[in-house]
């Protein structure tokens, strides 16, 4: 059973299996990136979904052929999408520092950069945590 999951997460997955590497702000945007992919490059593969300097990566895959001009620039739009996008709730963002020295850097609106940056919110698993100081 570990065996067999781990050898589909090593020749990609599709989106949904992965979109518990970023916070539920994409989660909606992704799974319409997904559902863009499915008509574009049906089977395709993702080994890559992630947030990086508060940015949207993600690298797909179509097997043996190559991945289309259209799909990649559906996965353009999202990411583009995604760099406007709160990481946490969905709400215009834009690119914010932790007000801390040598803070993270994360996609937020304004609400969610005040807790995040008092760690009052963070992202586990996809989902929001929320804790009481
Ligand atoms: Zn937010």
């Amino acid at each position: 059973m570990e065996d067999q999951g781990n050898r589909i997460a090593g020749a990609g997955a599709q989106i949904p299996e992965r979109l518990r590497a970023v916070g539920p702000g994409w989660h909606p945007l992704l799974e319409r990136l997904h559902a863009q992919l499915n008509v574009a490059v049906p089977g395709y593969r993702v080994t890559d979904v992630s947030e990086k300097l508060g940015g949207l990566r993600i690298h797909v895959t179509a097997g043996a052929q190559s991945v289309p001009d259209a799909a990649m620039a559906l996965v353009a739009a999202s990411v583009t999408e995604a760099a406007a996008t709160c990481e946490f709730c969905g709400a215009v963002g834009q690119r914010a520092r932790k007000d801390l020295p040598g803070g993270w850097i994360k996609t937020v609106c304004e609400p969610c950069h005040a807790d995040w940056s008092v760690h009052k919110i963070l992202i586990v698993s996809g989902a929001v945590r929320r804790r009481s100081l």
